[in-house]
């Protein structure tokens, strides 16, 4: 992509009123737009970081043999009524809305309730089952505070996946292939070393359901390390935890955390309450056990820039930075142009991508764009390189410098 056709550009300072870093550097960097508190829009390149975050959910979500759906955003209020769930008292996050006709309806904060109605129409034998089917969706949820950035929004991106067994072992078996996914999603988007399968309240059927807590300084949760025996325990069961499983408090490390996953085992309680029952193998009616696996897909992209920015800006992980290469031209020398312009086709044709800075402006100002973009790998051609014969090659992560060739530049960069 050529930055002088990008419609977006990069601001000095991020609006007033906006406190968190991850927003301020994704407005700055223009990869999002600040619609309102809690509210924001995705940009090209902000959309790009998304698609791929998605697109690595996606190799993780298909072997585990879950098709991909995407349900919709209005929803029946009786629906939710079968579980008690419509209510204002039970969930305080609804957003509810009117038909012409006067029918309440309300907009899709979660799809648990939504997925089994329609999994009732298909679900009918033993033969039908295991199941699973994710989902990516903007969800909507009236959040009480909304200072978080894209860590907390009021409408935000969710990789919800369902699974649905005629036992709970079965149930057990895929939910610790979830788990097993999970952990390669989050180790290839850059942030596995830092996040741990933590225990938390909620869980319906077991004791505890376990959440995908990313330590984080810009994270609402806090959770408890015990590092010798790899156990993480969210603070609000922490009682409750540390009871069970015998462990002795002093050996504990409070650390500040990110959630951005959690998976529950619902047993048969949900498909129970809204009869869901399948024909078993002996032709009795029998409970179907669901599971429920999230993954927040914007929040996660605003941890990564959380965690990994520097003074300059943001850094991405290659896997999900927007290009490879930010390609920058300077001074209006034909033969650099030139060069610049057969740099970008060859790379481009190699499949690689690549953010190239044709525009007319000053060295330092295309420096410091290409820095607040955090784009992995920063190549220069100017007269004075372009006298040598050479290209400036500088990595965002550690700032090393080299000054290579065109095939010693092509071979780096694969
Ligand atoms: P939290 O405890 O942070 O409020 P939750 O427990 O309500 O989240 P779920 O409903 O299970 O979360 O959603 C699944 C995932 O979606 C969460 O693990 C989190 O990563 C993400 N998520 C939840 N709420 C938001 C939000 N308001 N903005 C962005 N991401 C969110
Ligand atoms: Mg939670």
């Amino acid at each position: 992509m050529r930055l002088s056709q990008l419609f977006t550009k990069t601001v000095r300072d991020a609006p007033g009123g906006e406190v968190s870093k991850n927003a301020q550097l994704l407005i700055r960097a223009g990869f999002v737009y600040k619609e309102m508190a809690g509210v924001y829009a995705y940009l090209p390149l902000g959309l790009r970081v998304i698609e791929k975050i998605k697109q690595i959910v996606r190799e993780e979500m298909n072997p585990i043999d879950s098709q991909e759906i995407i349900m919709t955003s209005l929803q029946r209020k009786e629906i939710w009524e079968q579980t008690g769930r419509w209510s204002d008292e039970t969930v305080d996050i609804w957003f509810k809305t009117k038909l012409k006709d006067e029918t309440e309806v309300g907009l899709g904060w979660s799809h648990e309730e939504p997925i089994v109605e329609m999994l009732k129409q298909y679900v009918q034998s033993y033969k039908d089952l295991p199941l699973s089917v994710y989902q990516f969706q903007t969800k909507l949820r009236n959040e009480l505070r909304a200072k978080s950035g894209i860590m907390r929004g009021r409408e935000f991106v969710m990789k919800d996946m369902y699974s649905l067994h005629s036992s709970a072992e079965d149930l057990e078996a895929y939910y610790n292939r979830a788990i097993e996914a999970y952990r390669r999603i989050y180790a290839r988007l850059g942030i596995g070393d830092d996040t741990y399968v933590t225990f938390a309240s909620g869980g319906a059927f077991t004791k505890f359901s376990h959440e995908f807590q990313t330590i984080c300084d810009a994270g609402e949760d806090v959770i408890y390390l015990h590092r010798g025996r790899n156990i993480a325990i969210n603070e609000e069961v922490i009682d409750d935890a540390v009871a069970e499983m015998g462990i002795n408090r002093d050996e504990l490390e409070k650390v500040k955390t990110a959630e951005v996953g959690n998976i529950f085992n619902f047993g048969s309680q949900k498909t129970d309450d809204m009869g869901l029952r399948f024909t078993d193998a002996n032709g009795n009616q029998a409970s179907a056990y669901l599971g429920s696996y999230g993954i927040g897909i914007t929040r996660v992209m605003g941890v990564v820039v959380e965690k990994l920015a520097d003074e300059k800006g943001i850094v991405w992980p290659e896997a999900i930075a927007p290009a490879k290469v930010y390609l920058i031209r300077l001074g209006d020398n034909e033969a650099v142009m030139r060069h610049a312009d057969e740099l970008y086709a060859t790379l481009t044709g190699r499949g690689i991508e690549v953010l190239y800075d044709d525009r007319d402006l000053r060295a330092g100002q295309k420096f410091a764009d290409a820095e607040l973009m955090g784009i992995p790998y920063r190549v220069t051609i100017s007269d004075r390189l372009e006298a040598d014969n050479k290209f400036e090659l500088v990595v965002r992560q550690n700032g090393v410098q080299e000054l290579l060739t065109q095939d010693e530049l092509l071979a780096k960069l694969g």
